[in-house]
This record gives C-alpha cells, structure tokens and sequence, in this order.
C-alpha cells in the first residue's frame, strides 16, 4: 500500500478494528491497549471518542461547514453565524477546528481522542471542549496522570501534537499521538498532491471524491495555509 494514500486517508488496509465502530493502526492500537492497563492502575478508564477518519468524511465534514449545514464554533463554544464573516474569515474559522481533507492526522489511524469514563460514567458523551479537560472538569484527573507521564517521555509512545496554541490550530487535550507510527506520514503533506484531490481528480488508486466547495479561496493561499494549519511538532 502507497504511504501516500495511507497519509491522506485514502486507504484503510493498515488498520484493526479497536471497537465495533473505531479503527486504529496496528501498532497504535497495541501501545493504547498498554497505556489504558496503566491508566485502569489508577482507576481511571481510557475511552477513544474517535480515531481513523477517512479522506471523504473529512470532505464532508468541512464542506458541510463552509455551506453553513454544520455548526462552527469559536475558542469558547460560541456558535458563529455565516452571514457576519467574510470567506477568508470564516475559512479559518473553520480551520481552527476541522483540518483540510487529506490533513487531518485522523487519516492516519495513529491519533486518537480520548476521555475518561470512570470520570463521567458509561453513557457520558463527550464533547472534545477544553472545559471538560480543565481543571473543574470531569477529565482533568486523567490530563494531568497523562501530562506528566508525556512529560517524562513515558506514555508508550504517545504525545500530544496539539498541546500548545500556535496560533493555527487550537490546543486539544483530547488528543493524542502515537509518534513512532505518525512520524512515517506526517511530511507527505502537499500543495502538489492535495490540489488535484481536492479538484476531485482521481486518487493513486484511480478513485474520485467530491471536490471541495472553497477551493477557490484555498487555492491561492495554500502554501500559507498548509504551513499554518497542518504542520504539527
Ligand atoms: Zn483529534
């Protein structure tokens, strides 16, 4: 399987099954499993709110925002309204939040979202807001167990690419990083081959998908965009 279809989530092959309706690389499947044992020691209970995210889902994810059909929100929570932001504007508005299909690092099926169930109960559905990380928050206890053990460079391989503000994307405590398996995609991001996917001209494997709706206000910018948006320590 090309490494590049695999780094845009064109391909699915290099994955397991880590619940009914999650999949997760191979290797990152087996390091969580080890890092949830550890954490189970301090009662706490790891859950992956999401984990592999396809190339096509990604595509409807953001073109669904740029329409307007699905809610974008600013730092806070706050809903924001289409009709008070110019296209520039309500791009990165976006951005902040949802990556560029072919970008995310969901593509990969090494990243994943988690939360903590001993916390919030069985039925709990979390929302991946900052509140519920912080410290008045139901998952604090297991931010903290985890930063400190990403700090000691000891969480089985896992770090957490989106841990500070730079000024593109925003902080995620939710999410986390198996680099030993990310580091093998994560420079294959380009201009060159993301444009013609994003024209809707066919994959490496022949396939078409749907174009994306701004990609007019993209085009030009991309270079910036990709520098700020995607790249990730
Ligand atoms: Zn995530």
């Amino acid at each position: 399987m090309q490494q590049s279809l695999i780094a845009f989530g064109l391909s699915k092959e290099h994955l397991v099954s880590i619940t009914p309706d999650l999949w997760a690389e191979g290797e990152t499947a087996k390091a969580f499993e080890v890092l949830g044992r550890r954490a189970a020691e301090r009662g706490l209970d790891l859950r992956v709110a999401s984990a592999f995210r396809d190339y096509d889902r990604q595509v409807r994810i953001i073109n669904g925002k740029w329409a307007g059909d699905r809610p974008v929100i600013d730092g806070e929570g706050r809903l924001l309204d289409r009709a008070r932001y110019d296209d520039d504007e309500w791009l990165n508005s976006i951005l902040r939040f949802s990556a560029l299909p072919g970008t995310s690092r969901h593509h990969w099926g090494t990243d994943l979202d988690i939360w903590d169930a001993s916390a919030a109960g069985e039925d709990y559905r979390p929302l991946l807001s900052p509140p519920e990380y912080e410290p008045s928050g139901p998952f604090f206890e297991m931010t903290r167990w985890l930063d400190e053990l990403i700090a000691a460079d000891d969480a089985e391989g896992f770090y957490k690419p989106y841990a500070v503000d730079r000024g593109g994307i925003a902080p995620e405590a939710w999410h986390v990083s198996y680099r030993p398996a990310a580091l093998n995609y994560q420079d294959m991001v380009s201009a060159e081959s993301l444009i013609p996917l994003w024209r809707g001209e066919p994959d490496d494997n022949g396939k078409i998908h749907e174009p994306l709706a701004m990609l007019e206000v993209i085009e030009p910018q991309v270079d910036h965009l990709l520098e700020r948006f995607v790249l990730a320590p």
